[in-house]
């Protein structure tokens, strides 16, 4: 298994491509970036199998729609973000980027994807707290954390669903599951990688504390 890491611009997230059993697109970004990141995939790869979300926010899942039409594979999210993402709801934060959200036309709740994932060998870490669908993937020693852990901060709880208790114990599950696995790096929503021996989340917490 191999992931490709596609940056993303100005507001919109990184994408990454896992490339394996199966090819997952994770994280499409917003629409704009839909012609230079198909460029890059296909340069890479033919055809994927699906699309997973780390969760609803438009900067990750604003173009799902685009890649959905263009390779014909269902969009995965987590249980709880499955009807916003459907509906397009506000909590997506569309607004806040000057958008209106094209929903994807076909949403498939994680649970229903968690063997396939398995077999792939990835897995899914629930890490509520950025919101409340929020999750993380461990593919072989990389780590892809969505907008809950990036390289030198984490990720806001202000927003809708959003919850600072929950996102603390997300970030000390995520530092426990780098230990105990030998997560090597973090591959996060927004900016640098982040490789775990130079990532200091005990520093990052305390700045939660007030
Ligand atoms: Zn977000
Ligand atoms: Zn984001």
């Amino acid at each position: 298994m191999r992931v490709y890491k596609i940056e993303g611009k100005g507001y919109e997230c990184n994408k990454y491509l896992i490339v394996g059993r199966k090819n997952i697109l994770v994280d499409p970004g917003m629409p704009e970036g839909f012609f230079p990141t198909l460029e890059k995939i296909e340069n890479i790869v033919k055809d994927i199998d699906f699309i997973i979300n780390t969760h609803c926010h438009y900067d990750h899942t604003g173009g799902d729609y685009l890649y959905q039409e263009y390779f014909h594979v269902p969009v995965i999210i987590h249980n709880e973000e499955v009807e916003v993402l459907k509906r397009g709801s506000d909590i997506t934060l569309s607004s806040l980027f000057n958008s209106k959200m094209i929903p994807p036309k076909e949403v498939i709740p994680l649970e229903e994807v968690l063997d396939e994932l398995k077999r792939c060998n990835i897995e899914v870490v629930e890490t509520p707290g950025h919101t409340k669908g929020s999750i993380s993937l461990i593919c072989g020693n990389y780590m892809i954390t969505g907008d809950t852990l990036f390289a030198y901060s984490v990720g806001r709880w202000d927003f809708p669903t959003g919850n600072l208790e929950e996102l603390k114990s997300s970030i000390l599950k995520l530092h426990r599951i780098i230990q105990e696995k030998g997560i090597s790096k973090i591959l996060p929503g927004h900016g640098e990688d982040a490789h775990t021996h130079n990532l200091d989340v005990k520093s990052l917490l305390l700045r939660l504390e007030f």
